[in-house]
């Protein structure tokens, strides 16, 4: 992803000028083209937050993130250890010299997170969605100069994000940063939440100096995903990761099954080719390849769901006595399709042979319920 220094060649959009003079939330590594955040999802003591932070500052970690007040989708988990966390962040910084981060979901979070010193600030997915609560928190930063991150909204929504993004520059925040972390799904999926990456790519072509960050944590959900994700991000040109880090993963009290120990962080970042400049040919095909990668792994994912919504209606066919095959609704469902995909540019003969695949096994499940 390009600097703000740098030329472009299409036309400017009416977004790029808006956002012209915003310049990157988190501080870019030596070579002034990448940033890594790392850290906990959740603050959860002062021995293992500080314990994490030195771990992670030995793997040459320059910016910490941990979470003081966890917005949870259920009541009953860890909240966070609030306030308390800030005093924890503050040694962090004295000890360590990294960067600190925290989420803020409300203008008193703010206010406290600001009084501590915390240097950048994110707005969380369940806090984006909301246009009041980003307003409230604009207002409480605004007439000062700390560095925002806003995460993209729950849902798949870029005008949501880009509108919060507005409000947090309107009132004067000038290091202002993206971060991708995913979309929520309803349903079985791969992924914790489903990268949708047209639409942080769509962000970029709209604004295309904003510092764009991808969160392989959030996104995938499972430690195993978080290497793939990191480099298909940047293979897409992200130009930062926020990865989440924890000196016992297995003990974590929020996120768990997403996070790495320092070490492996350290193995990731070793492992993963964070590619500057001119691309040749063989980056280019990298980059092609992950995307076939995520494109086929989301095809996946909805033949798994689609399946579970054929076993739904085999259950009720069975309920009510009804056949498992009804030939006219396959017919017409086959035709409307084909008709559908020939205007997508999809070959008919390729399209009926995968249709009718598809349909043989919804009819198999059907026939074998097990109850
Ligand atoms: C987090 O970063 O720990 C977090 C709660 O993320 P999100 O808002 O993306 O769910
Ligand atoms: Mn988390």
């Amino acid at each position: 992803m390009e600097t703000p220094t740098q030329h472009h060649d299409a036309a400017p959009t009416p977004l790029c000028e808006e956002f012209a003079d915003i310049m990157p939330a988190v501080p870019q590594g030596a070579d002034e083209s990448f940033a890594i955040i790392a850290g906990p999802c959740s603050a959860e003591t002062e021995v293992q937050t500080l314990a994490t932070a030195r771990q992670l500052a030995q793997q040459g970690i320059k910016v910490f993130r941990a979470g003081l007040w966890k917005p949870r989708t259920r009541p009953g988990s860890f909240e966070g250890c609030g306030e308390a966390g800030l005093e924890w962040l503050q040694t962090v910084k004295k000890e360590t010299g990294m960067t600190t981060a925290t989420e803020v979901a409300t203008p008193h979070h703010s206010e406290l997170a600001l009084k501590a010193g915390v240097d950048i600030l994110w707005l969380g997915a369940r806090t984006t969605v909301n246009p009041f609560a980003v307003q409230e928190i604009a207002d409480a930063l605004r007439g000062t100069d700390v560095a925002v991150l806003v995460k993209n909204p729950a849902n798949p929504d870029l005008d949501l994000w880009i509108g919060a993004m507005q409000r947090i520059h309107n009132a004067g925040i000038r290091r202002l940063g993206a971060v991708h972390r995913g979309f929520s799904a309803y349903g079985a999926k791969f992924y914790r939440n489903p990268p949708q990456w047209a639409i942080p790519i769509e962000l970029h072509r709209l604004i295309p100096h904003l510092q764009l960050i991808a969160d392989p944590s959030h996104i995938g959900g499972k430690r195993d995903l978080i290497s793939p994700l990191a480099q298909q991000a940047i293979d897409l040109g992200f130009n930062g990761l926020i990865i989440e880090s924890h000196c016992s993963p297995d003990s974590a009290l929020s996120d768990a099954s997403q996070q790495i120990t320092p070490q492996q962080l350290g193995e990731i970042i070793g492992r993963i080719a964070i590619r500057g400049g001119q691309k040749n040919v063989g980056s280019q095909l990298d980059a092609l390849r992950h995307q076939i990668d995520t494109l086929d792994s989301e095809l996946l994912d909805l033949l798994a769901r689609r399946m579970n919504v054929a076993v739904e209606i085999g259950r009720l066919k069975k309920e009510h006595n009804m056949p498992v095959l009804q030939p006219e609704r396959y017919e017409s469902l086959m035709k409307a399709r084909v008709d559908e995909a020939a205007t997508l540019g999809l070959d008919r003969e390729f399209t009926s042979a995968i249709l009718a695949a598809i349909h043989a096994e919804s009819v198999n499940r059907q026939l074998n319920l097990t109850d």
